[in-house]
């Protein structure tokens, strides 16, 4: 007789409901970005699924953020001469007064805090162009730690820049959407035309006049979608398995993160046929608005600060599923690294398990109230990883993120790796990785400066989870 594991395995293998789904959220409703009917669509999908998987407890639970619309954006240079260039908003900008806004532009090259530090005096009043490089030391810094510095030197607007070819502008949020919208507006632009400008602007002045007619919607409503498989000997130890629905509206989302909530819809279709084979609860979240910020996650930690001792550990998918070989990636506690390890030696999965430090997913509030957390990543082939790596978002956050960029065998492998864990992990006797002293953490963010990063991002806010 086949054993659980094999049973869910062969499932998984056998059926290709995760690439199903996946095609019905991407090409029927679209984009799933946050104040959109499509999210609403997504949402009631996945709750339908989670109730006809057999998942109990299900339900949505809804959360307030500062919304945002998007608007008409474009850019015209004015000066040396006049051009107009093709540009998207970014997430979150407020408008441009109606007649545009007006300025100089000051390149920071890849924007990262030594950039900004070096031409501090020279940001005030003007329009701050940088791009979304890697810094000349190699380290990579998030889009709102570089829009946190334009707002703090006191530029007008902030132009990001994509730094992949392919004529493809970028977005993003600008600031965490459970606090704050954004305070100057804010486009985003293509690698190409964003050459043409700094190509322009060598030894002269260039002078450019932003337009963009969005709109923050403050009160805004979004949603987490819950549903659990209790555990038959510890109900009251829950494995969180997360990640987001929501995607960019420029595009589909289709790897950021269609992949990864539709790997995690599999891993509940084929667990929860062995209701009461797990000694703890496994709770499935599909998290909404987490491209403004990593919002909906933010807000069910604070919605479920109670549970937080309860949560043995939370593992987050975004990134998981959009290639081949799958890799957990450990925030913390260290004594993760050969607890995962050791399970994928166990099962045989090729895999070196590493640590990471990310602040921009929904791991990370888990990760700050001391859950032991880890995410699932992916890379197309191990010896790849290097390019993967300094591709960045590579085609996420573009228009280029697409159904058909997403390999249907890499979202088995990503349900495949993760039932493995899951099964091992919600029947741990005891589950032997305790929670981290948040004062440990704060201390360790304030050592490796990523405190101060996210002070300038405003997302620094120890006292209070969002
Ligand atoms: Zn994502």
């Amino acid at each position: 007789m086949a054993s659980l594991e094999e049973e869910v395995v062969g499932d998984i293998w056998c059926n290709f409901e995760a690439y199903k789904n996946l095609v019905i959220m991407c090409d029927r409703f679209g984009s799933r970005f946050a104040f959109t009917e499509e999210e609403k669509l997504a949402r009631d999908f996945i709750e339908k699924k989670f109730e006809e998987y057999g998942l109990e407890n299900v339900r949505v639970e809804p959360f307030k953020y500062f919304g945002w619309k998007r608007g008409k954006a474009s850019l015209e240079v004015l000066e040396p001469f006049e051009k107009k260039i093709p540009v998207i908003s970014l997430v979150l900008s407020p408008p441009t007064p109606k007649e545009g806004l007006e300025g100089e532009v000051v390149y920071l090259g890849s924007g990262s805090p030594d950039e900004f530090k070096a031409k501090k005096d020279e940001i005030e009043g003007k329009i701050v162009l940088c791009s979304s490089a890697a810094s000349p030391d190699g380290k990579r810094y998030h889009r709102r730690t570089k829009y946190g510095y334009a707002v703090e030197f006191g530029a007008i607007g902030f132009i990001f820049m994509n730094h992949n070819p392919g004529k493809l502008p970028p977005t993003g949020s600008l600031r965490p959407a459970y606090r704050m919208a954004g305070e100057i507006p804010a486009i985003g632009i293509s690698m190409e035309d964003g050459e043409f400008i700094i190509r322009n602007m060598k030894g002269r002045r260039l002078r450019v006049r932003m337009y963009n007619e969005s709109q923050i919607v403050p009160d805004a409503t979004s949603w987490n979608v819950v549903g659990e498989i209790v555990g038959s000997k510890y109900p009251d130890d829950i494995v969180v398995l997360g990640g987001h629905y929501d995607g960019h509206d420029i595009s589909q989302g289709a790897l950021d993160n269609c992949s990864g909530v539709v790997s995690i819809m599999e891993v509940a279709r084929t667990l929860a046929k062995h209701k009461g084979s797990f000694k703890r609860t496994i709770r499935f979240i599909a998290f909404g608005a987490e491209e403004l910020g990593v919002t909906g996650s933010t807000c069910y930690v604070d919605q479920h600060k109670d549970e937080i001792p309860r949560f043995n550990m939370m593992i987050n998918v975004d990134g998981g599923g959009r290639f081949i070989r799958q890799n957990f990636e450990v925030h913390g506690p260290e004594e993760l690294v050969p607890y995962l390890q050791k399970i994928a030696d166990e099962i045989g999965y090729p895999m070196k398990v590493k640590t990471t430090l990310s602040t921009a997913s929904d791991h990370w509030p888990f990760y700050l109230e001391g859950v032991p957390a880890a995410s699932l990543e992916s890379v197309p082939d191990p010896m790849l990883e290097p390019l993967v790596r300094s591709m960045g978002r590579g085609w996420g956050h573009t228009p280029a993120d697409t159904v058909d960029k997403v390999d249907p065998r890499a979202l088995k492998e990503a349900s495949l790796v993760l039932s493995q864990f899951l099964i091992r992990i919600a029947n741990e006797e005891e589950f032997p990785i305790k929670h981290t002293e948040k004062k440990k953490i704060l201390k360790y963010l304030e050592e490796r400066g990523v405190a101060e990063q996210l002070r300038i991002q405003k997302k620094w806010h120890p006292e209070s989870i969002r």
